[in-house]
Parts: C-alpha cells; structure tokens; sequence
C-alpha cells in the first residue's frame, strides 16, 4: 500500500494509466538571427494563449468560472511584461528561443519553490507546466492525448497539471494518483470539482506502479493499492458502494431546512473566497455566506484592488446570494498569508504580528477603501460586516469609528448604501472568546474562528506537522472557549455562528449544537452532509453527549465518546 495525501474523496478502481511528460531534449544553439527568434517565441506563446483559453472555456462550461481562471492565470504568467523582457534578454544574447524560456521559467520556478508560503510555492507547480507547454509548441510536439483514453483509467503522473486535467475526459477517469501537490494546489481544487477521487503526494508513484495493473484509490484515506487480491478488491468495491449511496442520500436533505432530530433550527451557511463561489453555496443549498475570505481579492497581483473593483466583486456577491446574508470578512493579511505589495515587514512571529484587523487600523486609507467598497455594496443584497483577530474592545471601537467615518463620506456624496448595515466579530484569539461578554455588547453577531482559536488557545502553529497532535479543536482548553463565546453572545441576544473547519466536523457538531450555535459556516460541498449530521441528534441527545464531554479531560476520551454516540 502507498500512502499519500487525501485531496478529493471517494473511491476510485481501475486500471492504471501512467503518464511521464517528458520534453525532449532540445538543440542549444546560438542564434545570429535575434528578430526571427523573438518571432519564433512570440508564435509559440501566442499558440500557448490561444490554445490555453480555449481550455478555460471548456473548463468553464464543465467545471465553473473559477476553475477556468485558474487556467487563464497561466495566460497571466507568460503576458508578464518582465517575464517576457528577460526571454528576449537571453535571445539578444544569443541564446535560442528555448533555452531563453526556460532559464528564465526556472528561475521563476526556483523563486516560487523557495518561498515561505504554500500557496506561492504551488504557483511552482504552474511555472513548471507552462515551461512545458510552451517548450513542446517551440519545438512542434504535440501534447499526449489525454482525451482517448479507455474507460476506468486511474491516471497516475508525476503532476497533475491544470491543462492536463482539462483535456481529460471525466466520464473515463476513476481516479488521480500524483506525486507531488497538495489539499490546496490547483489541480486538487479541480479534482474535487470534477468529483474525482485522488491522492496526492505519493512518493514514486510513477516508478513503482505499472501501466495497466488494477489500482484502488482511497481519496478518504489518501492511501494506494496496487494489484489487490480478490478480498481486498470486494471490500473496496462494498466501500465504493456504501460511499456512493451516503452521497446520494445527502440528497434527501436538499431544499429543505435544516432541523435536528427534535426539531429546532439551524443556519448552515458557506465560506467563500471569491464572489463567483457564492454560486456554489447557493447550488449546495447554502442559506447565506457566512464568511467571505475577501483577502483573496488582495492575493496573486501587484497592487491593491481598487475601490471600484471591490465595490464589483462585493456586489457580485450579494447579487448571487439574493437576498441571503453575505458577511464580509476585513482584509485578514499576515499570519501565512503575505500579500507582498502590502509592505508588511519581516517578522520573527507574524501569526502574533501586524495581522488583519491590526494592519488596517494601521493603514486606514487601504481599510477606508474596503470599507467603502462594502457599504456600497450593501444595497445590492444582505451584507454584514466582519472584523478578524480581533483581541480587545478598542480594536472593535475603531473599525467601527471608521465603519461611521466612510458613512458619513458615503452620505456626503450622494452615495447610497445600507444605514442598517450589522458589523460583527470573529472570535479567534483567546482574549476575544474570554471577553466575549464585553465584546457581545457592542456585536450584531460573532462567528467564532476556530482554526486561529485552537492554534492561539494551544499554542500550536496551525501549519506545523510536528506539534500537530495538540493541534485539535476537542481539547477541554479549546471547548471550554467555545462554549463560554457562545453564552456570552447568547446572553446578549446576538446569534453566533462558527465558520473554522470545526463546524463542519461531524464530531463537533453535537456538541456545538448543545452549545446552542445558531449558524455553522463550511465549505459549499458539506453543507448537505453538516444538514444531516445535525438531523441526526435530537437536542437532548446533543445536551446528554455535552454534559458527558465537558467533564473529560483528553481529546482521545471525548473523540472516541462521541464516536460512540453515532453508532
Ligand atoms: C478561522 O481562523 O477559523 C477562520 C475561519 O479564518 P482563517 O482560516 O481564514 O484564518
Ligand atoms: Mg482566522
């Protein structure tokens, strides 16, 4: 058995198909004729953009816009004024269009794989398959024919670049095996959106497995089996069976409200990152945004969005929930995530650091803008504003001071907006959750952060394998955070939701609903498996497994409890 990283679920059976992209080795020569070469590189990343957004639109008819921009990032890449500029630097030199393009491609690759976060080190992964792209049209090779393959093909490949995915036909694929990638690369983002199980990460995958052998893929386990025997093929194939009829049952719970066993009401809503994922949540049967990651608005470019292109991705988002609430978290910058045109300095703990809400009260021009952007957006559906990592009482006074400050701006020039607008809360650092009951006063409502909380209440880097065993939201520490945020908002009347991974954590939710959570936030594709999990427990089910869990005093203790108590 091979293990790797779970990137998509579900169970894939077939015969393996192994593919090695492979460049051939192309002529270093120098050239004399520099303007014929610049041509010859000029053609071939012209028939790169081309080609390439005739994949986007495919992508975007069989997967989603989204997904499509993903590809069309590739186009960005090579349009890039400085990319371009150092090609036709190397080909002055003398240097053939292809050995131009890729030194200066791995130079880009050797600055992204060296880089501190994960989602720019992926960006690698992209460089590496446009370099290929680009070098096969230079030399005139055509790209391996991805869409005749037979039916039940488990593709397995070094990397699974997005333009390959593109030229698959899904109808064929059981299953991806890679060796390299992870849960947030792109290629796993569209292997999840194309419904297909896949592994990643897989060490030798390519080398070890043989073409045409039967491979069981389990994309819940993130584990790879080759050649089973017949016992071990039948439990696989029950598994398949048993995964696909949970699938179909989830869609029992379709169009209707989210109710427990005894009744009482839910909101479960969705987080997004952009606006075009509004569409998603609202196909899931989400009933609101519950977070709206708006720093990815900020992320892959060179300078800050506008107010006008805010204004636009904010309303697009609003239009699209139609009329269901849509909370816009502030720019959360810092911590893992650096936006480099921010100018946010080195810092030895930048999780502790200049974060969210903490930079923009620091910056308010680049917060007034945001700002802005969101009350001018309210009259197109129903927005709430959310402010991250706050940690005491003064922070929250002065993103709402400057909340009335852009209304008074906003009225002044005639512009409308929502006057009624809710401000509210994540409640993610350790001060916030103990001070909620001060905080709840001055709060139209909390969502409650706990992949921050339980890294801050533990102490625990969220990214770092090697303490990752402390890392988890059933600690008493964490819990006991969770509870007291809930009572102090309940205390004040205001609903609290929780948008961290925990809400959508089938363990976790008992006890949430216990707690006496009104919203739970998760990603579009669990919203129907998180209304069935609640549909499961009645509220004294819930209370009985609370009391029981509150006073134990390890999470292996409260995790195999609650495990018990589904069964
Ligand atoms: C959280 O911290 O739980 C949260 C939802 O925010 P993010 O994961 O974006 O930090
Ligand atoms: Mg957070």
């Amino acid at each position: 058995m091979l293990k790797g990283i779970a990137v998509s679920d579900g169970i894939g059976i077939g015969k393996a198909i192994i593919i090695k992209e492979k460049i051939p080795e192309y002529n270093d020569r120098t050239v004399s004729d520099i303007s014929a070469e610049i041509l010859r590189l000029d053609n071939a990343l012209s028939e790169f953009c081309r080609s390439t957004e005739l994949l986007a639109r495919k992508i975007e008819q069989s997967v989603g816009a989204n997904e499509a921009d993903i590809i069309r990032g590739h186009i960005s890449i090579v349009k890039d004024p400085y990319f371009i500029g150092e090609c036709e630097k190397l080909i002055k030199e003398g240097k053939c269009a292809e050995a131009a393009f890729e030194n200066v491609s791995d130079m880009f690759i050797t600055i992204f794989s060296s880089a501190a976060e994960e989602l720019i080190r992926q960006r690698a992964a992209d460089m590496r398959d446009v370099k290929n792209s680009v070098l096969k049209n230079l030399m005139g090779i055509q790209s391996t024919q991805l869409s005749s393959l037979p039916g039940n093909s488990v593709i397995i490949t070094e990397e699974l670049t997005p333009s390959m995915i593109s030229e698959l036909d899904k109808g064929k694929i059981s299953a991806f095996v890679t060796e390299t990638g992870g849960v947030t690369s792109h290629s796993a983002i569209i292997a999840k959106m194309m419904e297909i199980p896949a592994v990643m990460s897989v060490q030798n995958a390519v080398s070890i497995l043989n073409d045409g052998e039967t491979i069981i893929v389990d994309g819940i386990k993130g584990t790879v089996i080759r050649s089973p025997d017949d016992a071990e093929l039948k439990k696989y194939i029950d598994l398949q069976i048993g995964y696909n009829k949970e699938k179909q049952s989830l869609e029992l719970f379709r169009g209707k409200p989210c109710t427990c066993a005894s009744g009482e009401r839910f909101d479960v809503f969705c987080n997004i990152g952009k606006a075009e994922e509004a569409n998603a949540a609202v196909e899931n049967d989400g009933e609101g945004i519950g977070l709206m990651r708006s720093e990815f608005l900020f992320m892959n470019r060179n300078t800050a969005p506008t107010e006008q292109q805010q204004f636009e991705e904010y309303k697009k988002a609003a239009i699209i929930a139609g009329g269901r609430p849509v909370i816009i978290r502030t720019l959360d910058v810092g911590g893992d995530k650096s936006i480099p045109y921010l100018g946010i300095p080195q810092e030895d703990n930048p999780f502790l650091g200049l974060r969210a809400v903490r930079y923009c009260l620091k910056n308010i021009p680049v917060f007034k803008q945001q700002i802005r952007a969101i009350l001018r957006a309210s009259c197109f559906g129903n927005i709430k504003i959310m402010f991250p990592m706050i940690s005491e009482i003064s922070e929250l006074r002065k993103c709402k001071a400057v909340v009335e400050e852009c209304k008074d701006e906003l009225k002044e020039e005639g512009i409308s907006f929502d006057r009624d607008i809710k401000t509210g809360i994540m409640v993610e650092t350790p001060a916030a959750a103990i001070c909620a009951d001060i905080l709840a006063k001055e709060c139209d409502f909390f969502s409650i952060g706990t992949n921050d909380l339980t890294g801050y209440v533990m102490s625990c880097d969220r990214g770092n394998e090697s303490v990752s065993e402390l890392y988890s939201c059933f600690q008493p520490a964490v819990l006991r955070m969770i509870e007291q945020t809930i009572k102090c908002a309940k205390n004040e009347h205001i609903p609290v939701g929780m948008c961290g991974e925990a809400a959508a954590d089938p363990l976790m939710i008992p006890i949430l609903m216990s707690f006496g959570l009104d919203e739970f936030s998760v990603s579009p594709s669990s919203v129907l498996k998180v209304k069935k999990y609640i549909s499961s427990f009645s509220i004294d089910k819930a209370n009985n497994i609370r009391e029981n869990v509150i006073s134990m005093s390890t999470v292996n203790e409260i995790i195999q409890y609650i495990k018990n108590s589904y069964q």
